[in-house]
């Protein structure tokens, strides 16, 4: 859906961008119609800051919007930090996935972690419930990702190479639906 801008690693970087590189924000053609050439349209304030210490939150986080002149839909761009209908950003997501991946029980997770143990393990599920879609789509992306069955050995060896972010960034340029 390309509705991701992809290597943007930190809000710093997303407003950083947004003030001094606006332009990267635009989608190439419009999500719903594909026609080219679709309008700046303001912008919405979205709460993403889950990290920032008391007092240096970055919320609301603008998120630019675009319109298509066709169609007449609207669109918006996330920078790749954030992660679309999802509360907590991706890096946050990462920690609790990569401690479960390497053997961590749930509950010490959840422990070790801002998000609860159910959030948590959302997460996992969606993981699990996504792997086939996902691990098909990265492997064409990234032949060294190998072609191991067991989603812990494909998702250790993803997290290696690259963040959540990214994939999900990966992901979304290839049309597929995330989280
Ligand atoms: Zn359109």
């Amino acid at each position: 859906m390309c509705r991701i801008l992809p290597a943007v690693d930190s809000l710093d970087q997303h407003l950083y961008h947004l003030e001094h590189h606006p332009e990267a924000y635009r989608p190439s053609f419009c999500p719903h119609c594909g026609v080219s050439g679709v309008w700046r349209h303001g912008h919405y304030l979205r709460k993403a800051d889950r990290e920032g210490e008391d007092g240096l939150y970055l919320d609301p986080a603008p998120i630019p919007r675009f319109y298509c002149r066709r169609c007449q839909a609207t669109c918006s761009r996330l920078p790749s930090c954030i992660a679309p209908r999802r509360w907590y950003p991706w890096i946050v997501q990462q920690a609790a996935l990569a401690l479960l991946l390497n053997g961590s029980s749930l509950r010490k997770v959840a422990r070790m972690s801002r998000p609860g143990r159910h959030t948590i393990r959302r997460w996992w599920r969606w993981l699990e419930d996504r792997f086939s879609q996902y691990s098909f789509h990265l492997r064409s992306h990234f032949p060294a990702l190998g072609r191991t069955a067991s989603q812990t050995a494909f998702w250790s060896a993803c997290f290696r190479r690259m963040s959540l972010a990214s994939a999900m960034a990966v992901l979304d340029r290839e049309g597929v639906i995330i989280p």
